[in-house]
């Protein structure tokens, strides 16, 4: 099954852009996803194709219009989920990338100027979707953001199928620190453990290593590890127990 892209967009010029080289590049050339883009000013009415209009209640900048928001959408339909691009959007998360990546693929709206009239999420099933909290000059960066992240879990995309097991998030954790030769690098040595060939002690230290870094780095996600942990059935149990 091809996971298919649809980007809703003033500036279709920019995809597939970086999503065109390496592994999603030979992706889509394998044809392992698709990519269509829409160009949301053909669902503009007028003579000069005016697809935003200054804020209600004033203040600075341009909002993108719901009525050609909506025509644009609506010709592509809701039969994949239909995202779109805001600051003010629930942050996307690796669990979000996995389900996407897992279904018939998705379509995406990127927004510009001052962002898209409210009124569109309450008139059509659109997931707001963040990448992050900061503000971007538009929805298109964002869009390649979750496409890439979505397009290396499709089958046969990366080189080895379990590559990504590991990887920081895919646990709650972020990843173990990486090494690779040479042994010795301006004074500093690989860590014993990794070179001891003994795979359960490599194991133990990963995991302590995935352990304490997010602890000290990402306060935030530990605690949703930890309390993730406390609420399990066999650690109510546990406490019960006690
Ligand atoms: N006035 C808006 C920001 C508009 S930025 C606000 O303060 O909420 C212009 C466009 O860039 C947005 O419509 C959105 O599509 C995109 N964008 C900016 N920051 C983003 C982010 N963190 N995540 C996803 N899209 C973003």
């Amino acid at each position: 099954m091809t996971f298919a892209a649809t980007v809703l967009t003033l500036y279709p010029e920019m995809f597939p852009g970086p999503l065109g080289i390496s592994l999603a590049g030979r992706g889509l050339a394998e044809g392992r996803w698709s990519l269509d883009t829409v160009q949301i000013r053909d669902f503009a009415t007028d003579k000069h194709r005016t697809v935003d209009d200054t804020p209600a209640g004033g203040g600075a900048g341009m909002v993108l219009k719901p009525d050609i928001l909506a025509a644009a959408c609506d010709s592509v339909g809701y039969d994949r989920p239909m995202l779109a691009m805001t600051p003010r959007g629930a942050p996307l998360t690796q669990q979000r990338v996995r389900e996407l990546a897992a279904g018939p693929g998705v379509s995406i709206l990127c927004g510009r100027f001052e962002g898209f009239d409210e009124r569109l999420f309450e008139a059509r099933a659109i997931e707001p979707v963040s990448i992050g909290d900061y503000v971007l000059s538009g929805g298109e960066m964002g869009a390649l953001v979750l496409l890439d992240a979505c397009i290396r879990l499709l089958p046969g995309v990366m080189g080895a199928p379990s590559s990504g097991d590991d990887e920081s998030f895919e646990s709650g954790l972020l990843e173990y620190p990486q090494y690779t030769r040479p042994v010795i690098w301006e004074g500093r040595t690989i860590p014993e453990v990794l070179r001891s060939g003994d795979h359960a002690r490599i194991a133990a230290w990963r995991k302590s290593m995935a352990e304490t870094d997010t602890r000290l780095r990402r306060p935030d996600l530990w605690e949703r590890h930890e309390g993730a942990r406390v609420q399990s059935p066999s650690g109510a149990r546990q406490k019960k127990d006690e």
